[in-house]
């Protein structure tokens, strides 16, 4: 097992021919996306057997690098493709990327029923705090006074905790990391992928282009390491207080549950059904 994250090529997982990427240099996304290939690399994933879903935005670009089976779908409706995916096809590992705009706003009904439903995917939600790609908007994780192109004088509205929301809409698996620590999110990730049920594992990657330039928050390393120093540390909670965002957020696996599967669930019902229909044709 490899121990630093320089030393995993990422070269043979992804589509070369889609070169050079699309990202503004310093965007943690890059660093999200070498996580997640580390962590299908580590669990030995084959490409033939992993589905990639993403929706609109900068992190639903990243599902066209990598080198398996992919889907670039509508915005907000990643989890919507993925949720018909995986039930037709429980034998493929599948994963949404998504941004927190394409999660949390358009999408954010899928998102809740997702985590209600508890059916085996990973959904990684990465949290840049605005709509990057289509200016800098305000999205619904843009913290409280923060300028976006929407919000000149400051952000007015409370900003949603998304690992609380996707506790309390029932998630089987919670997680959340920063881009600092890329061991550390790869084994997230891991986890998540590792998950029988719904997994929601988000990344804090704030927009450096847009986000950080408005907000006069240094370079994108200054911006990466002021992240680091906002976030603690948390081995494992299952009850959260708010789905509103506080200024102490949590890092780590945050909530687990190992209640019945979505596909397995569906499968057995079925599979019922059709024992009793056999029983009544036969009676007749
Ligand atoms: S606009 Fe922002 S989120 Fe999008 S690629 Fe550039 S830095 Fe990353």
């Amino acid at each position: 097992m490899l121990e630093h994250a320089a030393d995993f090529d990422i070269r043979p997982a992804l589509r070369q021919e889609m070169m050079p990427h699309f990202l503004c240099p310093g965007c943690g996304h890059g660093i999200a996306l070498r996580a997640l290939l580390w962590a299908l690399h580590e669990l030995k994933i084959d490409k033939d057997r992993l589905a990639v879903v993403s929706g609109i935005g900068c992190a639903g670009r990243l599902s066209a690098y990598i080198d398996a089976s992919t889907f670039h779908t509508t915005h907000g409706r990643p989890l919507a493709f993925a949720t018909g995916l995986a039930l037709a096809r429980p034998d493929l590992h599948v994963v949404v990327i998504s941004g927190d705009g394409d999660c949390l706003a358009i999408g954010g009904n899928h998102l809740i029923h997702a985590c209600r439903r508890n059916l085996k995917i990973t959904c990684l939600m990465l949290n840049n705090e605005v709509y990057g790609m289509t200016g800098g908007q305000v999205s619904p994780t843009t913290s409280d006074g923060m300028l976006t192109t929407t919000t000149p004088l400051g952000n007015a509205e409370p900003s949603f905790d998304a690992c609380a929301l996707a506790t309390a809409a029932g998630a089987g698996f919670v997680g959340r990391e920063v881009t600092h620590h890329v061991p550390k999110l790869k084994a997230l990730i891991k986890q998540g992928l590792e998950h029988p049920g719904f997994a929601f594992v988000e990344v804090l990657s704030d927009c450096t282009e847009i986000f950080g330039r408005k907000n006069e928050l240094g370079s994108s390393s200054e911006m990466i390491l002021r992240q680091k120093s906002e976030i603690r540390p948390s081995a494992y909670r299952d009850t959260v207080d708010t789905p509103f965002r506080s200024t102490d957020l949590h890092t780590g696996v945050l909530t687990r549950n190992d209640r019945a599967e979505y596909g397995g669930a569906y499968r057995a019902a079925a599979a019922r059904a059709k024992a009793a229909e056999a029983i009544k044709a036969a009676a007749t």
